[in-house]
């Protein structure tokens, strides 16, 4: 057996945990190395929103494309990561309620060409479905604002899908080693030959993958790649109110309400770019978060808010992943941007991942993603969570 493994992954967040997963049941050799307790950053911090998909070829621009192929194949990875590991990841399709203000009028074309499932609704019928729910002009929330329905919109627990995929990696036999920081590169003439830790110790492999979140900018640009991949802090409010108040996700702009299935409810979130590195909750940000959630359930004023938190979304320069070789670089890697948006595109993400690294073909949509593209600040996605 050769010395070292086929495949480093830079990160066990779930980019790279389930890149892993895929990976190894390709057949290859794979060490993820975190400098943490496995799934403790963005992944665990996300609330888990699955958006709805439809016809896989009707999505309108490559990233529908992406979140379409990936969501589409969450319910089956779900069944598959339970039969191997009988742990429960909490994938449920719970139906949504998606308020779309003037400014977010493009998202229709997009639903309609992709074949999204929804219907408008008026304030009667938001009461029958969601009879706690207040919808009112009065609370801001517009008199231009329309509300749909898609019943397509699902969820995910991630905390407990990291563990269903952790333990997936192990019974495929990945080698995990955390606790362990990883420091520079090391390069002969300018070529990736292995990755040293904070101890000096050298981690060498066939092939490198760049998964590790929102720190990923200080290893690309030794390798001359720069994506501008930076922090867009996240804060978190979680409620456990004595019954459960509503049964499907509330999204309203950038806020939205996600009821679990024991009834909790977590309600994000902010955008904070200007926090930095700093995973850290803030009065202000709670506030703001507490005061969107009584607006929309004033049954919530009662409620004990059981804990809250934040996290550090890996962000890019256009909002779109990178997924694919580093220029320049034959046996490097990447997987990382995803923004607002890496639980629902992980799957998808990783079977592009395993696909250039195995040479199997691959759809046409990843040649938006590849890391030499020119950014494009245009495009707007069907679904902003
Ligand atoms: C508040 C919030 C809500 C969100 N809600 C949703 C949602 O509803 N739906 C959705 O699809 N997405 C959501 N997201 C986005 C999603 O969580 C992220 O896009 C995704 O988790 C990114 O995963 P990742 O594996 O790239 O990064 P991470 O999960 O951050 O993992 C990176 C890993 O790399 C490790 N690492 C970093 N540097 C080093 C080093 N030098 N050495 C060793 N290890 C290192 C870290 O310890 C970490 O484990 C949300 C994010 C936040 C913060």
């Amino acid at each position: 057996m050769a010395k070292h493994p086929d495949v480093l992954i830079l990160g066990g967040g779930i980019i790279g945990l389930t890149s892993a997963y895929l990976m190894a049941k390709a057949g290859l050799r794979v060490q993820l190395i975190d400098r943490q307790e496995l799934g403790r950053e963005a992944s665990w911090a996300g609330a888990g929103i699955l958006p709805p998909f439809h016809k896989l070829s009707g999505a309108s621009t490559p990233i529908d494309a992406l979140r379409a192929n990936s969501v589409a194949g969450f319910a089956s990875f779900s069944e598959e990561l339970e039969e191997q590991t009988r742990i429960d990841n909490g994938y449920r399709v719970c139906g949504g309620i998606e308020v779309l203000h003037a400014d977010a009028a493009y998202a229709l074309p997009l639903w309609d060409a992709e074949g999204i499932v929804y219907e408008r609704i008026d304030a009667t019928a938001l009461r029958n479905l969601e009879p706690r729910l207040y919808f009112s002009v009065r609370h801001g929330h517009g008199d231009s604002a329309k509300v749909y329905h898609l019943p397509g919109f699902a969820q995910v627990r991630n905390p407990w899908h990291l563990q269903a995929l952790i333990a997936a990696c192990q019974a495929e036999r990945v080698n995990f080693i955390t606790g362990c920081h990883l420091k520079n590169w090391k390069l002969v003439a300018g070529h990736v030959v292995g990755v040293f830790d904070s101890t000096g110790r050298l981690h060498e492999a066939g092939s490198y993958l760049v998964a590790n979140g929102a720190w990923a900018e200080e290893w690309l640009q030794p390798l001359g790649c720069q994506l501008g991949i930076h922090p867009v802090r996240g804060q978190i409010v979680l409620y456990h109110p004595e019954f459960p108040l509503v049964s499907r996700v509330i999204l309203d702009g950038k806020r939205y309400l996600v009821p679990r299935g024991d009834g909790r409810i977590l309600v994000g979130s902010t955008e904070e770019p200007e926090a930095g590195f700093v995973r850290a909750t803030t009065p202000a940000g709670q506030g703001e978060l507490q005061r969107f959630a009584r607006d929309w359930i004033p049954a919530l004023a009662d409620a004990v808010v059981e804990t809250a938190w934040a996290g550090l979304r890996p962000t890019s320069v256009d909002g779109l992943p990178s997924i694919g070789p580093v220029p320049g670089q034959a046996n490097v890697f990447a997987a990382v941007g995803h923004g607002r948006a890496g639980i629902q595109l992980s799957l998808g993400t990783a079977q592009l991942v395993v696909g250039h690294m195995t040479g199997r073909s691959l759809p046409q949509y990843a040649d938006s993603f590849h890391l030499d593209r020119r950014p494009n600040t245009e495009f707007r996605p069907a679904f902003r969570s």
